[in-house]
Formats: C-alpha cells, structure tokens, sequence
C-alpha cells in the first residue's frame, strides 16, 4: 500500500477510534463492481476493510459512509461501520475505511431471517418525506433525492424522468422510448400513487451482490444507495437479478404484507433500475425497458 494512503488511513482509524493505529498489512480482495478493496490488518490484530480509488465519482464514498451509517442507527440489519473516510486535500489516493466483516455460511433459514429483517427495517423507519438529505450514486450515475412530500412527483422526477433523461443525453433511446416514456409518466398517479404507504429508509441497490452473511450466519447489508422511499422500490431491485428466494419474500410478508396490486408496482420499480443499467452498460438493457414501457405507457 502506497505510504501516503497507509499514513491517511490510520489517521482516519485514530480518529474515529480514539486509539493510535498502526497497520501491520493488508491484502487486496480484487475488486468490486467500482473500486479496489483491501483488507488490513493493524498492529493490534484488529482487521478492517479499505476501499479506495484513485478517481472515484465526486462524494461517493462520504455518501456511502453516509448511508451505511443511517442504516446503521436503525440497527435492524447489520451493516458494517463505516470508520470514515479520506484522501484528495493531501494528494492522497480517496478512501472509505469500515469494519471487516468476518463472513461465514448462510446457514438454515438465512433468506427467511433476511425477509423479516428487511420487513421490520422498512416498518421501523416509517416517515411522511420522500427523499434525502444528500444526492448519492446508484452504481456510478448520480441520483438525486431531493425532499418531496409527494411520492409519485419524487419517482417521476427523480428516479423515472432523471434515467429517461439521461438515456435520451447519451443516445441510449428513440422516439419509441421517448414517447413511452412521457405517456407512463403521465400516468404515473393512476399507476403508483395508490396505496398512500409511507416514506421508509430504503437500502436503494439491493441486489444479490449487496448483501453478506457473516460469521454467525447473519444477514449483512452492504454498499447501499440509501433514501426514503416507498418499500415496493426496494423489494423491486431484490427481484431483478436473483439472490433471493421465495422465503425471502415469504417471511417478509408475514411482517409487512404488501397491499393489493403489487405486482404491477414492482414492474415499475423495476424499470429504474433497468433504466440504469442501460445508461451505465448500454443497448442489452432496451429490450427489458421497452418490455415495461410498453406495457404501461402503451
Ligand atoms: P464496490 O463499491 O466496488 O462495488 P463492494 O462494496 O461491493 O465494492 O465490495 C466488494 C466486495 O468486497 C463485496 O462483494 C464483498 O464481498 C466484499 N466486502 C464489501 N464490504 C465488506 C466488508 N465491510 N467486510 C468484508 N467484506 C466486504
């Protein structure tokens, strides 16, 4: 590891610790989807987890230590700490530093625990605003979450219109898809606006390469793209690109049950998320935008 980095981190990990910090080593895990992790060990034997990246989007990792941390203090799921983060003033290469997670086996019952956690996380955040305080990224295209008291004017204008936007910038639609686009998001009040459920703190990007069990067979959430929002969006990534089963969902609704018509709603969801992933990975994702938009701006 690069000194400067070395020098920053242990900075960063006395002050959130109060104690000295010394690290011993470290061994890199390759990399996520975006950045190069690092596993490190300091002198005390204690072993964190480094992510760092030597041009990362503008505030990712603030963000992301931003949005562990809200899901942190619900303390429903675990997620780890994050310790801080640092880097750029000093010509440092930007990091986020957080406790490593030991993980293990998924054990009996893993998905089923999962649901119900992901149920009473939902349940125990309830407000009436839809946003919040800070835009994030969702992978590495921005989203914006400024406050709404109306939630299908925050879908439409941030999550839907912002992607569709986006797509049209890069060249990524046509006519076909605008036109769908602009009729489903005038019928979005008919479409999403029933049942009036409440703003809950969503992770944003759960899908299966989010989450850990650790060393105790315990669900863990990482990597998050935090805001309140209503749940179906939540549950709408889990069911895009597999890594749940149906206890997930079972257990889930045994503690929330979702209200008539979801299933619809979950389609619309979906169409975000599918949205950005062909403006982050290109036309393989029109087929499954289309597929939605037709169906409900046809
Ligand atoms: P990226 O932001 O680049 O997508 P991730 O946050 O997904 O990176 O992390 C990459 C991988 O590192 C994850 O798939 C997971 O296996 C592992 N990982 C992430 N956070 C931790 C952690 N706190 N402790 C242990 N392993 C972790």
């Amino acid at each position: 590891m690069d000194e400067s980095l070395r020098r920053a981190v242990e900075r960063v990990i006395a002050d959130a610790t109060g104690e000295p910090a010394k690290i011993r080593g470290g061994h890199g895990m390759g990399g996520g989807c975006i950045n190069s992790a690092t596993v490190i060990t300091l002198e005390d034997g204690r072993r964190l987890f480094l992510k760092s990246n030597p041009s990362p989007l503008p505030g990712m990792f603030e963000r992301e230590a931003e949005g562990l941390q809200a899901l942190a203090d619900v303390g429903v799921i675990r997620v780890p700490r994050p310790l801080g983060t640092g880097g750029d003033a000093d010509g440092t290469v930007p990091f986020i530093v957080m406790e490593h997670i030991e993980t293990g086996h998924s054990g009996r019952d893993f998905q089923r625990r999962f649901g119900r956690q992901f149920a009473t996380l939902h349940q125990a955040t309830q407000g009436d605003r839809f946003g919040f305080d800070h835009d994030n990224w969702i992978g590495s295209t921005p989203q914006p979450n400024g406050w709404c008291d109306d939630w299908v004017t925050f879908w439409r204008e941030h999550r839907l219109g912002f992607q569709l936007d986006l797509a049209r910038r890069q060249g990524l639609s046509d006519r076909t898809m605008d036109q769908l686009g602009e009729r489903m998001m005038d019928r979005l009040d008919e479409l999403i606006g029933e049942p009036a459920e409440p703003a809950c703190l969503l992770h944003g990007d759960l899908w299966g390469g989010n989450y850990l069990a650790d060393a105790e067979g315990e669900p863990v959430l990482i990597d998050p793209a935090v805001y309140r929002g209503r749940r179906e969006a939540d549950l709408a990534m889990t069911m895009l690109f597999g890594g749940f089963d149906h206890t997930f969902y079972e257990a889930y609704s045994e503690v929330w049950p979702l209200a008539g018509g979801s299933r619809d709603r979950l389609e619309i969801y979906k169409l975000y998320h599918l949205l950005n992933h062909l403006n982050l990975f290109g036309s393989g994702y029109r087929g499954g935008c289309l597929n939605i938009l037709r169906r409900f701006g046809g």
